[in-house]
């Protein structure tokens, strides 16, 4: 059984998830890259020159589910992909949101690929 699509996971598709409905198709994306296992579009509400959401196309609520069911890597391999494409070889920030505290708004596992300026450390 391929990454992230163990049926012990529940289904593929969540019918009340924006991001599924991204996934399909449904919903329009400025799509950059797609992978067997996951896709990268631009943030709606992008916080640096590059903004990228890179998704599984298997539905999870956060990356804890995700790498529970084996499929973080195809997320962040994507993710790598897409740092390349866009010459973000001076640095780039990798982030999930993880749950309230963390400020997760959309409960589909989503990693935030953030370059093209100066990030401060520490986040807010
Ligand atoms: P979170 O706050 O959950 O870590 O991040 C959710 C991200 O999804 C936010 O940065 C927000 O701008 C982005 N977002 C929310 N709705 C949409 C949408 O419909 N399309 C796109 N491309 N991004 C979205
Ligand atoms: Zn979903």
């Amino acid at each position: 059984m391929s990454p992230g699509q163990s049926s012990a996971d529940g289904p593929a598709r969540d019918p009340h998830c924006l991001f599924c409905s991204i996934v399909e198709g449904e919903v329009p994306a400025q799509v950059v890259a797609t992978s067997e296992h996951a896709i990268a579009f631009r943030d709606l509400n992008p916080q640096a020159p590059t903004h990228v959401l890179v998704i599984p196309r298997h539905h999870a609520a956060t990356a804890a589910e995700t790498a529970a069911a084996g499929g973080l890597d195809a997320v962040v391999s994507l993710a790598v992909q897409v740092a390349k494409d866009e010459e973000l070889e001076q640095g780039y920030r990798m982030v999930f949101n993880t749950g309230p505290d963390a400020g997760q708004s959309v409960f589909h596992t989503h990693l935030h690929l953030l370059g093209g300026r100066q990030l401060a450390w520490p986040p807010g």
